[in-house]
């Protein structure tokens, strides 16, 4: 017993010196370096494991030098040029009506159907959103309300001729209905024009249309208004829990208040999503989803259901965004 006692005395005071509710974080208490940079990218790597690895380019150093206007048409002109994956009904009440950058969701309900953006520009808006509704047997005619998730023309693009054709209503964030409204963080002449201002989405509020809620929190960081829509969608009488990550880039530049909202948006919704119970991620790019991918299996088999990744990667997804996010904002520290 003495022994046993003597054996396991160093062993408390390791666990004391090193438990995890109190041990110091060492790289969110140093000062930025190639270390704590290095930490970040192993722990984002660790949380992404095998499956969520389409997020690691977030943990990349940013470009030394920002984009020319004329070098962000190019790329988002080849990007449009992509041929859109094939629509899909991929939930009971959820279709993927995107194209091969950006994406497009419908949430049917019987009252009407909400849209989740709306691509880069009319002609995207009818060759891909309307033409792809009729591909799925939605009809256009139904969008009572198009939920744009933040204020770069990839996504509100399209929102002017849908609102003109079927006189839907336009939500957004407040903030970033100001920042389309006085000065946009990019502009490019292949989006159409910014929509009129609507409905300004609060944090945490519910929008219903014939019994679905779709629960629109803020998360800004990728716009300063960026909202992420939280819903629910059925398959195989099974109920899933869905958050759509309204905006991932960091493509703002060295803004270390935008990379700290970044921060603490990610780490607030990893909390929601084990609350909730959220067992679906989707986003407005299938480059940050898989979408194409998981539409490719899902037509081979659907169970399991490819999108149904569980809460625990839905949490893991977080981590990965927050620790990129805090590795650029250490590499911006310290160049
Ligand atoms: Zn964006």
């Amino acid at each position: 017993m003495k022994n046993f006692k003597r054996s396991i005395a160093p062993l408390l005071a390791t666990l004391a010196l090193t438990g995890c509710a109190t041990a110091p974080d060492p790289a969110s208490h140093s000062v930025p370096s190639d270390k704590s940079i290095q930490m970040r990218v192993d722990k984002a790597s660790a949380a992404a494991a095998s499956d969520l690895t389409f997020l690691l380019p977030l943990c990349k150093a940013p470009a030394a030098t920002e984009p020319s206007p004329e070098e962000i048409n190019k790329v988002i002109a080849t990007q449009i040029a992509r041929p859109a994956p094939p629509p899909m009904k991929v939930f009971d009440n959820l279709y993927f009506v995107g194209a091969a950058w950006s994406s497009a969701w419908a949430i049917d309900t019987p009252e009407g159907i909400i849209l989740l953006d709306a691509l880069n520009n009319q002609f995207e808006a009818a060759a891909v959103i309307e033409a792809g509704m009729r591909r799925v047997g939605l009809d256009p005619a139904r969008i009572r309300m198009i939920v744009v998730s933040h204020g770069h023309g990839d996504h509100y693009g399209g929102v002017p001729y849908l609102v003109g054709k079927y006189k839907a209503r336009v939500v957004m964030s407040d903030l970033d209905w100001t920042m389309t409204e006085t000065k946009l963080d990019f502009a490019s002449s292949l989006w159409g024009a910014a929509p009129k201002r609507d409905v300004s989405a609060r944090d945490g509020e519910r929008v219903t249309l014939g019994g679905t809620t779709v629960t629109l929190y803020l998360t800004p960081g990728h716009t300063v208004g960026t909202v992420s829509p939280v819903f629910d969608v059925t398959a195989a009488g099974q109920r899933h829990r869905v958050l759509l990550w309204g905006g991932t880039a960091f493509n703002f530049g060295d803004k270390p208040d935008r990379l700290k909202s970044y921060i603490e948006s990610a780490e607030r919704m990893k909390t929601i999503a084990r609350q909730q119970g959220i067992d679906v991620l989707i986003s407005n790019h299938p480059g940050w989803d898989n979408a194409v991918q998981k539409m490719n299996q899902l037509s081979k088999a659907s169970s399991p259901h490819p999108f149904v990744v569980g809460t625990p990667a839905v949490e893991r997804a977080m981590t990965v965004m927050s620790e990129c996010a805090q590795a650029t904002r250490d590499r911006y520290a310290i160049r």
